[in-house]
């Protein structure tokens, strides 16, 4: 078994097993022996047979993006930044999943792209939450990461006859049948031969599964000892049906049905009962979340651009919430979320000190791993499972790292991050990603979101093209050559 030793690092983010929590080790050395941390520490006196120099290198354990669509998100790159329905309240969620949706050859290349941002931005685990395609199990596998993939079905899909009134298409065989699918693909991902692929519950959302699907999937997850995902509390409209349809929130719901649980990972859960803009009587989620031990996958980005945001992410830390962060769209860059999650939990607040970045750092690690019901990945240290990233601190962008953490998350992001190992191998070198053809990729997700463009007219409520409904940030001149 092959040892690598990186010596004189100039900052290590160590795990602090007695505090729970991350520590500065200013200068050290961290070693790893297969896919297996071994020492953490000041000086590792054994020999290595690979030495990195860390001069200059903060070391830090691998985030953890704990919601995602690869498979799709890439594809709304310069469609869906700005796009949203005022009159559903502002959320273009509906509208746009009706209307544009990558086919099957494009969604291969999609997860690539989506897998190599992550890698660039220091990523070494994500929950992969996306329908089952043929070949999925491979294209994780050889990513290079750490994937939890969480295959999604459900008993209706979303449909729209106006601008305004989200309607359901009920297939109640169709979610059985997603279930028993996803169960099987959990299974094969469990026994991968990797070691780096596991499996998660997934019905898609809280309003498109019916209460036995939800019933029978939490049961299946129990059952399988894996966690479970469900999108709940992610817009103002799905609080509203919720409430017609059983008269109290979605977080209520979830409750009584019993789908609550330390296994149960909620994305996104920011319209809550006493989310200000749903205005409803009880004050009772929050302390519901906390109690259950049910964790939140927290994505800011695709809600602040709508002007939805959590109230607020250290609210909920201090109910006593375990949060995790996700990127739920493209860019998939955890570094860039923890920085608008820190700055909207401010602004939502009107309080600095609701929040900070160890926190945000803590949910980027600790707490994504605790959701997946991991105890060895998101820290540093001995026993844990090699995934790490080496930061430069020499990058323009850093200095001066008198505190390398904030330059990191504040200033440098992707840009700072050099080498990344998964499971003690490395995957990512120089702002190159290893295990995939990157530039292969992205010319598949360009053609793809041109046949996804093109075809929208026909899926459009209401006949529109792609441009009519989200149309460039620029009015464009002349005949031009390239736009047809
Ligand atoms: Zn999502």
């Amino acid at each position: 078994m092959t040892t690598t030793c990186i010596r004189n690092a100039a900052c290590i983010i160590a795990w602090d097993a007695t505090n729970r929590r991350h520590a500065y080790l200013m200068g050290g050395d961290v070693a790893f022996a297969g896919d297996t941390l071994t020492y953490v520490g000041p000086k590792f006196d054994d020999a290595a047979d690979v030495t990195i120099d860390g001069a200059d290198m903060m070391v830090m354990p691998g985030l953890i993006d704990l919601h995602s669509h690869p498979s799709t998100e890439p594809f709304f790159r310069g469609v869906r930044e700005e796009h949203g329905v005022p009159s559903m309240y502002m959320s273009g969620l509906y509208e746009r999943s009706v209307a544009m949706q990558p086919d099957a050859l494009a969604r291969k290349a999609g997860k690539q792209v989506a897998f190599c941002e992550m890698l660039l931005s220091g990523v070494t685990s994500v929950a992969d939450i996306s329908g089952i395609d043929e070949g999925w199990i491979d294209i994780a596998a050889q990513s290079g990461l750490r994937v939890f993939l969480a295959p999604s079905y459900a008993s209706a899909r979303w449909h729209l006859e106006n601008g305004w009134a989200l309607k359901y298409r009920w297939d109640e065989p169709a979610g059985r049948r997603g279930l028993d699918a996803a169960l099987a693909l959990i299974g094969e991902a469990a026994a991968h031969p990797s070691g780096r692929l596991a499996g998660i519950v997934s019905p898609a959302q809280i309003d498109t599964c019916t209460e036995d699907l939800l019933r029978d999937s939490f049961a299946a997850a129990e059952e399988r000892d894996v966690p479970l995902t469900v999108h709940c509390a992610q817009s103002v409209n799905e609080f509203q049906i919720m409430v017609d349809r059983h008269g109290k929130s979605p977080v209520q719901f979830a409750r009584d049905l019993g789908i609550l649980s330390p296994r149960t990972v909620l994305g996104h859960a920011i319209f809550i009962d006493e989310h200000s803009w749903v205005r409803w009587h009880t004050h009772t989620d929050l302390t519901t979340l906390a109690e259950t031990g049910t964790n939140v996958a927290h994505c800011p980005s695709p809600f602040a651009r709508y002007g939805h945001t959590l109230e607020d992410f250290g609210r909920y830390r201090r109910a006593g919430v375990n949060l995790g962060i996700g990127t739920d769209v493209a860019p998939h860059n955890v570094i860039e979320e923890m920085r608008l999650a820190a700055i909207l939990a401010r602004v939502s607040a009107r309080d600095i000190n609701t929040t900070s970045v160890s926190a945000l750092f803590h949910a980027a690690t600790v707490g994504g791993a605790e959701a997946l019901g991991r105890s060895d990945i998101g820290r540093l240290a001995a026993g844990a499972k090699a995934d790490l990233v080496l930061v430069d601190l020499g990058n323009v962008w850093m200095r001066p790292a008198r505190d390398p953490l904030r330059s990191l998350v504040f200033t440098g992001a992707d840009r700072a991050v050099r080498t990344v190992f998964v499971h003690g191998a490395k995957v990512m070198d120089g702002g190159r990603v290893l295990t995939m053809d990157h530039e292969a990729a992205l010319a598949g997700v360009a053609e793809g979101q041109a046949r996804m463009l093109r075809d929208a007219p026909t899926r459009d409520w209401a006949g529109r093209s792609a441009d009519e409904i989200s149309p460039l940030s620029l009015p464009v001149l002349g005949e031009g050559r390239n736009r047809n």
